[in-house]
C-alpha cells in the first residue's frame, strides 16, 4: 500500500491474462515526451538569459563585486534582518494573543481584538511610522506611575526613549500583529470542532487545549501565509527609510546617488533579498515538516532523502520506513492474559433527575429520569434525532441542561448545590470534575498530530499529574489490552478505523473514569471492523466500570446490557432488561423500531 518503486514485481495476476508460464510481470513506468521537450526548452531559455546578463558589461558585475560585501551594505543588511526578526517575533506573539482573544468566549476581549485589527489594518504602515516618530511632539515625556496620582516610578523624554529604531520596531510590530492575528485566527478556525470536544471531554485545561491541541494543528494552515507575511516584512522594512534609518535598501540608495552606479547596486540589494528569501524558505520548509506530523498517512521524505532517492535506482519509497508497520489481523494479537479489569477504576452511579433541554423551540430532552447503577451497562436505543447524543453529552456537561440535574456518585458535574439552588461552576472546575466521565465518539476524534501513545498519555500527565514514565508504562499496557501493542508510535491516520476507535477507548480509560460514555462507537466503521471494537467494549462490560452506550448493535446490546433504554423525541419510552425490551416490549414504538434495525 505504501511502496511504489519504479519497477516492481506483481504477484497477483488478473484472471484471463495468460502469464506464459511466468510468475512475475515487469512494470515499465509511463514515458512523457512532452515533459522532456519542455525541460529542454526551459534550459535553453535560462541559458540565453544568463548569457546576456553575464556578457553585457553594463550590468557592472565588477562594481557589484566591489559593493556586495562592503561594510555599509552589510550594516544595512544587519539592520534589515534585525528589524524583520523583531517585527516578526513580536508581531506573531501579539497576533497570537489577539487571535486567542478574538475566539475566546469573552465578548469584551473579542471586540477589543476586533477593534485593534480594524484600526491597525486601516492605517498605512508609513503613516503609523510617522505618527510614532512624532510622538515626542504629542507627549514630551513618557512616565510610568499610578494614573490620576502624582506617584511615578520613572519619567523620560519621549524623543530619548523612542529612537528611530525603537519607533521602527514598534511600528512594524503593531502593523504586523494585526495581519498575523487574522492569519492565526484562520488557522484556529480550520481545526475540527471534534478536536475541541475530545480535549474538553478529557478535561484538558483551556491553556493546554490551546497550546497542545489547537495551535499545533492550526500551524499547518498558519505557516504558508505566515511566512508570506514575514517575507513581505523583510522587504517592507525598506519603509523605515522615512525615519532616516539606513536599512539595506536605503543604504543602497545612498550609495548609488553618490556613485551613479544604479544597476549594479540594485543588483546588490536584489541578490541579498534573494539570499534572505532562500534562507526563510528553507526555514519554512523545515517548520512545516515539523508541524505536518501525522497529517499525512505517508509523510513525504525530507529534501535530502528525496534527492538521494532520486539518484539511487531502483527507487525505494523512503516513506516505507516511516510508516508504521501494518499488522496482520488485530484480533490475533490481542493480549489474552490479564483482563482490562485490572486497569480500570471502580464504576460510579449516575442519577438523572427530570432533565430537560431545548435548542430554540425544539425540546430535545423532555423530563428524562434514569438511574444507572454503579458498574452496570446501559444501552440507549432510539431513532436518529431522538436525543441520545444530547443525553450523553449532558452527562459529562458538554451540553448544559435547562432543567433537572445529573449526578455521579451524588456529585453534580456542572453545579454546586446549596439547598434548592444550583450554582453553575466555572469552566475550570467543570473540566476537573469531567475527568470522572470518559467519552468515546462516533468519529474517534483522536488528535491527528499525536501518536497513539501520545494521545493516551496527554490527559493523565496534564490533568491527573502523572509522571511521564508512569503514564507511558500504563499507556503501553492499555494499548496492549486493546490489541494495539505494536501501534504505539503510529499516527491516527496510519491506523484503520477500528484501530483508531480502540486507541480512543484506551485514551478514555487512561483517565480511570468512573463512567464511560460511548456515542455510537461503531457507526463510522466498516462492518468487518465493528467486531474488534465491540470485543473491547464487551471486555470492559465485565470490568466494573459503569458504561452507557448508544448503539444500534442489538445483538451486542442483548449480550452485554444490564438495562436497555428506548428513547423517542426526547423522552424515555421504555426501560428494562434486554429480555424485557427485546422480547416483550411494552410500547408499540419500540417494537416498530426493533423491527427496523433487527
Ligand atoms: P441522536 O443522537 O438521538 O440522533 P441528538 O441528541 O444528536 O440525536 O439530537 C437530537 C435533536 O436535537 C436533533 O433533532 C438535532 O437536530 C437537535 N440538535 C442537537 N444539537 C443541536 C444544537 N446544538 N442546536 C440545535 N439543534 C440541535
Ligand atoms: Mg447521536
Amino acid at each position: 500500500m505504501t511502496l511504489v518503486p519504479a519497477f516492481r514485481q506483481v504477484d497477483v495476476v488478473p484472471e484471463g491474462i495468460p502469464l506464459g508460464g511466468k510468475a512475475h510481470l515487469r512494470i515499465v513506468p509511463a514515458k512523457y515526451p512532452a515533459r522532456t521537450v519542455g525541460t529542454v526548452l526551459s534550459l535553453v531559455v535560462i541559458f540565453a538569459i544568463l548569457n546576456s546578463v553575464f556578457s553585457n558589461p553594463r550590468w557592472g558585475w565588477d562594481v557589484f563585486a566591489e559593493w556586495f560585501f562592503a561594510e555599509p551594505v552589510l550594516a544595512g543588511l544587519g539592520r534589515t534582518l534585525l528589524l524583520t526578526a523583531l517585527g516578526a517575533t513580536f508581531g506573531f506573539l501579539l497576533g497570537t494573543g489577539l487571535a486567542l482573544a478574538r475566539v475566546s468566549g469573552s465578548p469584551l476581549l473579542a471586540s477589543l481584538s476586533w477593534g485593534y485589527v480594524w484600526l491597525l489594518r486601516s492605517i498605512p504602515l508609513i503613516v503609523l511610522l510617522l505618527i510614532l516618530n512624532n510622538l515626542g511632539y504629542l507627549y514630551e515625556t513618557i512616565t510610568l506611575g499610578v494614573p490620576f496620582t502624582d506617584i511615578s516610578f520613572f519619567s523620560y523624554q519621549t524623543t530619548q526613549l523612542l529612537t528611530p529604531f525603537a519607533a521602527a520596531v514598534i511600528g512594524l510590530t503593531l502593523n504586523q500583529a494585526a495581519f498575523c492575528s487574522e492569519i492565526i485566527r484562520g488557522g484556529i478556525l480550520s481545526v475540527d470542532q471534534g478536536q475541541l470536544e475530545a480535549a474538553a471531554a478529557l478535561g484538558l485545561p483551556k491553556s493546554r487545549q490551546a497550546t497542545r491541541i489547537v495551535l499545533p494543528q492550526a500551524m499547518r494552515a498558519i505557516l504558508p501565509t505566515g511566512f508570506n507575511e514575514i517575507i513581505g516584512l523583510a522587504k517592507g522594512t525598506s519603509m523605515v527609510y522615512i525615519l532616516a534609518l539606513p536599512e539595506l535598501f536605503y543604504t543602497i540608495q545612498i550609495i548609488y546617488r553618490r556613485n551613479l552606479e544604479v544597476i549594479p547596486l540594485l543588483m546588490v540589494a536584489t541578490v541579498w533579498y534573494l539570499v534572505i528569501l532562500s534562507v526563510l524558505s528553507f526555514i519554512q520548509h523545515h517548520i512545516e515538516r515539523h508541524y505536518s506530523k501525522g497529517a499525512l498517512r505517508n509523510p513525504p521524505p525530507s529534501l535530502l532523502t528525496a534527492a538521494l532517492n532520486r539518484f539511487s535506482r531502483p527507487r525505494r519509497a523512503a516513506t516505507a520506513a516511516q510508516a508504521a508497520p501494518r499488522s496482520a489481523a488485530s484480533g490475533a494479537q490481542r493480549a489474552s492474559s490479564a483482563s482490562l479489569a485490572a486497569l480500570v477504576a471502580a464504576g460510579g452511579e449516575v442519577s438523572i433527575e427530570g432533565v430537560s433541554k431545548s435548542f430554540g423551540a425544539l425540546k430535545v430532552l423532555d423530563g428524562i429520569s434514569l438511574h444507572i447503577p454503579a458498574g452496570s451497562v446501559t444501552v440507549i436505543l432510539g431513532q436518529s434525532g431522538s436525543g441520545k447524543s444530547t443525553l450523553l453529552r449532558a452527562i459529562n456537561h458538554l451540553e448544559r441542561v435547562d432543567d433537572g440535574f445529573i449526578a455521579i456518585d451524588g456529585e453534580l458535574i456542572g453545579y454546586r448545590r446549596e439547598g434548592d439552588t444550583l450554582y453553575e461552576l466555572k469552566e475550570r472546575e467543570i473540566l476537573q470534575r469531567r475527568v470522572d466521565v470518559g467519552m468515546v465518539f462516533q468519529n474517534f476524534n483522536l488528535f491527528p498530530h499525536l501518536t497513539a501513545l501520545e494521545n493516551v498519555i496527554e490527559a493523565p500527565i496534564s490533568v491527573r499529574g502523572r509522571t511521564r514514565d508512569e503514564a507511558v508504562a500504563e499507556a503501553h499496557e492499555l494499548l496492549a489490552r486493546v490489541g494495539l501493542r505494536d501501534k504505539a508510535e503510529a499516527y491516527p491516520r496510519q491506523l484503520s478505523g477500528g484501530q483508531q476507535q480502540r486507541v480512543a477507548i484506551a485514551r478514555a480509560l487512561a483517565m480511570k473514569p468512573k463512567v464511560l460514555l460511548f456515542d455510537e462507537p461503531t457507526s463510522a466503521l466498516d462492518p468487518e471492523l465493528v467486531g474488534e471494537v465491540l470485543a473491547v467494549i464487551k471486555e470492559l462490560a465485565r470490568s466494573g466500570t459503569t458504561l452507557v452506550i448508544v448503539t444500534h448493535e442489538i445483538g451486542f446490546a442483548r449480550e452485554v446490557a444490564d438495562q436497555v433504554v428506548f428513547m423517542e423525541q426526547g423522552r424515555i419510552l421504555e426501560v428494562g432488561t434486554p429480555e424485557q425490551v427485546f422480547n416483550a416490549s411494552q410500547h408499540h414504538r419500540t417494537r416498530e423500531f426493533l423491527a427496523k434495525v433487527l
